[in-house]
């Protein structure tokens, strides 16, 4: 089925959606060892097929798989990478447990980590075009023990080149939009952290037709402006909402002429935004970028909200989307 994506202001998702009650039980599975890999994956297919189905309910041009198999961004790419131990379970605060990569031998690529999800959400998804989040190799690094490398260039590189291996199956499978999440470059990374996450992402993307795509949120990436403009990427996939647009004008200041999607959902609130007000926000995306190269979408992942808050504030997204397309006619 053929999709025709709109021309000005497509809509699209960062990547998690809450989890489904299957996707907690394969990984509750998975956790207890439990070996029939059969069900495991039957689990977070329906887990899949019900964040499409919120996606099309909504009305999302450009979807993902939802991130149902990730027990966390960095933990599921440590476990599938070569290279990578995890750690025991750390307790954070009260009952919130998560789990560290430990980078503890040469990382490598060995087998396809994403592309299963992919294919299937694509074949499921009536024509709309399905992104692939890759969590990058920078934040990888900063959120691992390195106990291998003691050179962070060394293990980006490295990490870099593993991903390439990932998005080289993915662009054979069909895959058309590329994203590489990195957050912690705008919470840790030193100007001087600039020059390898651009050499990283150079590696990752050289050559490829596909969307290129990097996805930075939360913290001050102002402080890292020029510099990280001259990404080599179609798009800079931001959080504008929850910092109240406040890179917009930092933007305009550099004559930004990429791609830009436009976070204008808080995903850290439950509060649901106003149709009237997420069309005056995108009409502050418009003063930075030209409709064709706008894409809105919420500020972070969805995978923290309750379901009925996610879709609903996907909704009122899409229906305030399409108000400013009538009105740009
Ligand atoms: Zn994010």
């Amino acid at each position: 089925m053929k999709y025709i994506l709109p021309d000005k202001l497509p809509t699209t998702v960062v990547g998690s959606y809450p989890r489904f009650p299957e996707a907690k039980k394969a990984l509750k599975l998975k956790k207890d060892r439990y070996s029939n890999k059969e069900i495991i994956e039957e689990l977070i297919q329906s887990a899949i097929r019900r964040v499409v189905e919120d996606y099309l309910e909504a009305g999302i041009d450009i979807i993902s798989d939802g991130e149902q198999r990730r027990e966390d961004m960095a933990v599921f790419f440590a476990e599938n990478i070569k290279g990578f131990k995890i750690s025991g379970w750390v307790r954070v605060f009260d009952n919130v447990y998560y789990r560290k990569p430990i980078i503890a031998g040469r990382v490598k690529w060995t087998h396809e980590i994403t592309v299963k999800d992919w294919k299937f959400a694509s074949t499921i998804s009536r024509g709309r075009p399905v992104k692939v989040t890759l969590t990058g190799p920078y934040t990888m690094y900063d959120w691992s023990y390195d106990e291998y490398y003691g050179d962070k260039k060394e293990a980006i590189l490295d990490l870099a080149n593993a991903l390439r291996k990932e998005v080289e199956h993915l662009i054979a499978a069909g895959a058309k939009y590329i994203q590489i999440d990195e957050p912690a470059l705008s919470t840790h990374a030193e100007k001087e952290d600039i020059e390898i996450e651009k050499e990283a992402l150079e590696i990752i993307f050289q050559g490829i037709n596909a969307k290129r795509i990097v996805h930075i949120c939360y913290g001050k990436l102002e402080r890292l402006f020029p510099d990280i403009l001259d990404f080599p990427v179609d798009q800079f996939d931001l959080e504008t909402k929850n910092s109240n647009f406040r890179l917009l004008s930092i933007l305009k200041e550099y004559s930004y002429d990429k791609e830009l999607g436009l976070g204008v959902i808080d995903v850290h609130s439950t509060r649901i935004e106003r149709v009237n007000e997420i069309m005056k926000d995108i009409m502050k995306g418009l003063e930075i970028v030209p409709p064709e190269k706008l894409y809105v979408k919420p500020d972070c992942g969805l995978k923290r909200l309750p379901r009925d808050v996610a879709l609903a504030k996907l909704k009122n997204m899409v229906i305030a989307a399409k108000k400013v397309r009538e009105e740009l006619q």
